[in-house]
């Protein structure tokens, strides 16, 4: 690597962690982000443990902590009559078989801690107001263009810009993100204008016909954040940005559980987008260019692991630059070896869990949620099944 910058695009969970772990041991990178201001919207995600692997080791424990919470148990019920399937502990569990919590907590949250201890670093790092159109590289370096005019040259250039990608265009010009098939809603509910006993609910996912709904606390049980997902033949945008009608998700969910439709009375501001998924890529990199977290891999929400393998992924793409820091594409094919089978299972995994909790045959929903109230009674089996994901430290594993 010389001693130009790293150029990264995109102030989200991925392009943020990569910045800080970078700057913190003495390499130069600049972000770009197109927004005027990085105030985003976003209602709540999941930071599982090795996600937290990553936030705590990049020195940020405690103001995670102080803004996030634990939930104390997850439980499975089903849509209609609320039959508790699964009652299982979170974060005890979690703490003792991977050594980090399991943590819920608002998007812009994090960003506004990454984006604080950059700019206490150095407050020019980051810059606003620069969407990225494209790049040329050679054996030397790559020059970046931006629609304000302004270039910049750096080592490498890394696209952060999301599931819509402008950096995955220009690596692979034919990919293009293609619709699930499934929608999404979500919101935030005040938790005082939900009854005591909706209050008290833990992290809970309801399963239904084709169909699922999960809410936990965030803001410390200021408020509730719900996501509900369904089948959908209508296409829908996949911005996050897209207000949704309360009435048309009062009718996707009309037959559902008092306690749902409580949590979908009180909502105000609703969102619905449209998943996209992008099957495995053929490639993330080019010479000087590479792409991380959902301009890689966009994935299912359905186990929360969207913002942990982007996390995963700007430690393990820093750890490559440094060890190969006289040869960046070769570093760049090195991250891209590492990062790919993993989070390919786990988009399929993302999407096994969707058709688990949409499960539409009645007999095959007997069995299976039978099975696992079953095995819920002898373990802590939805931490056991994803032991995998969980205890992955992108600090640590080994780079192959
Ligand atoms: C506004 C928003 C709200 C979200 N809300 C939720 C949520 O409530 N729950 C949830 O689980 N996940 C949410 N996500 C998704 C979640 O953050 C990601 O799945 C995950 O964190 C992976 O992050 P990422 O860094 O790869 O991309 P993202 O978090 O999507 O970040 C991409 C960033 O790149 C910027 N960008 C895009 N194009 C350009 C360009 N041409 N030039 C410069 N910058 C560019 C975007 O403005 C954005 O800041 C949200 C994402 C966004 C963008």
């Amino acid at each position: 690597m010389n001693n130009k910058p790293v150029l990264i695009i995109g102030a989200g969970i991925s392009g943020l962690a990569l910045c800080l772990v970078l700057i913190k041991n003495g390499y130069p990178a600049i972000l770009f982000e197109k927004e005027e201001e990085i105030d985003q919207p976003g209602a709540g995600i999941n930071i599982s443990p090795n996600g937290n692997a990553v936030l705590f080791q990049l020195g940020i424990k405690d103001k995670i902590l102080n803004t996030a919470d634990k939930p104390a148990t997850i439980q499975l019920k089903t849509y209609k009559r609320g039959f508790t399937i699964s009652k299982q502990n979170l974060n005890d569990d979690s703490e003792r078989l991977f050594s980090y919590p399991y943590l819920q907590m608002q998007r812009k949250e994090i960003i506004n801690i990454l984006i604080e201890e950059i700019n206490n670093f150095d407050p020019n790092i980051i810059r606003t107001d620069h969407s990225f159109e494209s790049f040329s590289e050679n054996d030397k370096s790559v020059l970046v263009h931006f629609n304000n005019q302004k270039s910049f040259e750096g080592s490498i250039v890394v696209g952060c810009d999301g599931i819509n990608s402008t950096v995955r265009k220009i690596i692979l010009p034919k990919s293009e993100n293609k619709f699930s098939g499934i929608i999404a809603w979500r919101g935030l509910v005040d938790m005082e204008n939900l009854s005591k006993k909706t209050q008290s609910l833990s992290s809970t996912v309801w399963m239904g016909k084709n169909s699922h709904f999960v809410h936990y606390p965030i803001k410390k049980n200021k408020f509730l954040n719900f996501i509900g997902t369904l089948r959908s033949d209508k296409w829908e945008s996949n911005s996050w940005h897209q207000i949704g009608e309360k009435e048309e998700l009062r009718n996707d969910y009309k037959d559902w559980h008092t306690t749902v439709k409580e949590i979908i009375d009180n909502t105000d501001m609703i969102y619905k987008w449209g998943l996209f998924e992008n099957k495995s890529l053929p490639s993330w990199i080019s010479k000087r260019s590479v792409i991380i977290g959902d301009a890689a891999h966009p994935m299912s929400p359905s186990y929360g692991q969207g913002a942990n393998t982007a996390l995963e992924d700007s430690i393990l793409l820093y750890r490559s630059i440094i060890h190969f820091k006289n040869n960046p594409e070769f570093a760049l094919k090195k991250f891209q070896k590492n990062r790919k089978l993993r989070t390919q299972k786990i988009q399929k995994a993302s999407k096994l869990n969707t058709k688990l909790f949409h499960l539409n045959n009645p007999i095959l929903r007997m069995i299976i949620y039978s099975g696992m109230y079953v095995l819920s009674n002898l373990m802590p089996f939805i931490l056991i099944k994803s032991k995998w994901i969980y205890k992955y430290n992108a600090f640590k594993i080994k780079l192959k």
